[in-house]
């Protein structure tokens, strides 16, 4: 009997949700709320590649994203220290998802979803966009808030607050 396993293979499908979260916030809480239910697994990766010069170390990084993870179905925290692509291969992951939270996004966002599907034909990028709350959220802003003592109590969870708090306590 033919089974219908082009449904079933779908609906495994894993996917990465690769970024800095330098720190985590509710805009990509956000994200990862909408991403759980849509795929099997969703790996919320760590890329270190980056050229950023990242606030917070790896650990610390993994360290909130598993707590702001914890709770959520089928979320797992990755790390990634090459190409995001070729570690979705790695681990079978056929999805990145990226968050757009305005038009602003848009033309870097395309352009690395293009080079990455280049990169690896067998992953595409799927665009998800956050409730409008956390649209002009972003961890770069968080941080300059919190550099200057201001409050960011409505946009990262509360051991977030805490952590930036005494980075910054610590740095001045
Ligand atoms: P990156 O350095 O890869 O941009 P980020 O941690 O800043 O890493 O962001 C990871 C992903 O999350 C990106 O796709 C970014 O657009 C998205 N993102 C960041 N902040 C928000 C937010 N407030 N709402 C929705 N998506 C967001």
């Amino acid at each position: 009997m033919k089974n219908n396993n082009n449904h079933s293979d779908k609906s495994k499908r894993i996917a990465i949700y690769p970024g800095t979260f330098d720190p985590i916030t509710f805009g990509h809480i956000d994200i990862i709320r909408r991403a759980a239910p849509i795929f099997e697994k969703v790996l919320v990766t760590l890329a270190v590649n980056s050229s950023k010069l990242p606030l917070f170390t790896i650990d610390e990084r993994i360290e909130m994203i598993h707590r702001a993870i914890e709770g959520i179905e089928g979320v797992e925290v990755a790390m990634s220290k090459g190409l995001v692509v070729d570690y979705a291969n790695s681990v079978g992951a056929t999805v990145l998802i990226r968050g757009l939270r305005a038009v602003s996004d848009f033309e870097y966002e395309f352009q690395i979803a293009l080079m990455n599907r280049k990169q690896q034909s067998g992953v595409d990028t799927v665009f998800l966009m956050p409730d409008e709350r956390y649209t002009y959220l972003s961890s770069s802003l968080i941080k300059e808030i919190a550099r200057h003592g201001g409050s960011v109590d409505e946009f990262v969870p509360d051991f977030v607050a805490h952590q930036l708090k005494s980075k910054f306590q610590n740095n001045s």
